[in-house]
């Protein structure tokens, strides 16, 4: 468990879109477990701090390595188009309801998921449940 956190998480600004859609699935069992402690964590009032680097959900990622993820050049394009599409800019504080809000009002709603991130493995989860939780939006697709 991730106690409640007195600094505010640092959560890469892409990962607003995994955890959106996450289900219990990832890179490692280690990893997945880690992930679904952070999204328990995460409530609307949570204070965190929308990055461009390596962040709390990274730190159980076999893929880092070194502090840099293996795909570090994809991920920032990834993180790159979350900030421009929210608005945002690297290591801007908020809560974690607000930033979760503007992932789903600007990207997930709108149906713009798949032009940033269709190709990850992980995109026939995405496409499925961005349907399934925001019908309107024809998206994923
Ligand atoms: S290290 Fe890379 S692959 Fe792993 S969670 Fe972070 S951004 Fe994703």
């Amino acid at each position: 468990m991730i106690s409640a956190p007195k600094k505010p998480l640092p959560i890469r600004a892409h990962h607003g879109m995994c955890l959106a859609f996450f289900e219990g699935k990832g890179y490692s069992d280690g990893f997945t477990a880690h992930m679904g402690d952070v999204l328990h964590t995460l409530k609307e009032d949570t204070p965190i701090q929308v990055c461009r680097e390596k962040d709390i959900i990274c730190k159980a990622c076999p893929n880092l390595q070194n502090g840099i993820c293996a795909s570090e050049s994809i991920v920032n394009f990834y993180d790159d188009r979350v900030l421009e599409l929210c608005e945002l800019h690297p290591g801007q504080h908020m809560t974690w309801g607000t930033f979760s809000g503007l992932t789903a009002d600007r990207i997930l709603r709108p149906g713009l998921r798949s032009s940033i991130c269709g190709r990850c493995q992980w995109d026939d989860i995405c496409r499925r449940k961005n349907a399934m939780l925001f019908p309107e939006s024809h998206s994923g697709f």
